[in-house]
C-alpha cells in the first residue's frame, strides 16, 4: 500500500463532512471517495459530487460484479465503496477518506488491515437529534430511525481505532489531522520504504 486509506464513521448529524471540510483545507493528500447509493438525492446534492445515485437494480449488478470494497444496508437504502477509485489513489500515495456506516468500516478493516478507522460523534445524542431537526432534509419518522441507528452506531464506536468527539468542529478536524498524519505514519506502509543499503 503506497497510501492510506482512513474510514470516517458516525452518526448521521455528527458533522463529519463539516469535520472533513475543516480539515480539507490544511491538506493537499486527501482523496475522498465517492459512494454509490439508492437513496433519493437531497436538495443541494450533487450527481458524482456527493454520491453516484443509483437504481437497486444497478447497486446489485455492481455488487455481483465485484465492483464494491465494501456495501451495507442503512435505513432501508444500499450504499457502496466503488473498489477502482480507491485502489487508484492509493496507488498514487493519497490518503483515501471513507465517510461509511460502522458494517462497511469493519469489511474495510477486514480486507485493508492497514486502513485506520475513526469515529466521530458529539458526546451526547441530544446533540445529533438537534442537528438533524435544525437540518431539517429529513422527515420526523426518519429523525427517529436515524437516531435510534445512532444510539446502535455509538454502542459499536470501540472497535474503532480512535473516537473523535465532535462539540466543537475546529478542535476536531484538528484531531482528524493529526490523526490522517498517523496513519501515513503507520508500519505496514513505511516498512516497505526502508532503505538498507549502505
Ligand atoms: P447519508 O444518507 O446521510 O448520506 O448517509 C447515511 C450513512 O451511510 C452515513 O453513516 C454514511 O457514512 C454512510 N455511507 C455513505 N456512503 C457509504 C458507503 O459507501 N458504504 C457504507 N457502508 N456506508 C456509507
Amino acid at each position: 500500500m503506497k497510501g492510506s486509506v482512513v474510514v470516517v464513521s458516525g452518526p448521521s448529524g455528527a458533522g463529519k463532512t463539516t469535520v472533513i471540510g475543516l480539515c480539507s483545507q490544511h491538506r493537499s493528500d486527501l482523496y475522498f471517495s465517492v459512494s454509490v447509493t439508492t437513496r433519493e438525492k437531497r436538495p443541494g446534492e450533487e450527481e458524482g459530487v456527493d454520491y453516484h445515485f443509483v437504481t437497486q437494480e444497478e447497486f446489485d449488478r455492481m455488487v455481483d460484479e465485484g465492483l464494491l470494497l465494501e456495501h451495507a444496508g442503512y435505513v432501508n437504502h444500499s450504499y457502496g465503496t466503488p473498489a477502482a477509485p480507491v485502489a487508484a489513489a492509493v496507488e498514487r500515495g493519497l490518503t483515501v477518506v471513507l465517510d461509511i456506516e460502522v458494517q462497511g468500516a469493519a469489511q474495510i478493516k477486514q480486507k485493508l488491515p492497514d486502513s485506520t478507522l475513526i469515529f466521530l460523534t458529539p458526546t451526547h445524542l441530544s446533540e445529533l437529534e438537534r442537528r438533524l431537526i435544525k437540518r431539517g432534509t429529513e422527515t420526523p419518522e426518519t429523525v427517529s430511525r436515524r437516531l435510534e441507528t445512532a444510539a446502535k452506531e455509538i454502542k459499536q464506536a470501540d472497535r474503532y481505532d480512535y473516537i473523535i468527539l465532535n462539540d466543537d468542529a475546529d478542535t476536531a478536524a484538528s484531531e482528524l489531522d493529526a490523526i490522517i498524519t498517523a496513519s501515513r505514519c503507520r508500519t505496514g506502509l513505511r516498512y516497505g520504504m526502508l532503505d538498507t543499503n549502505i
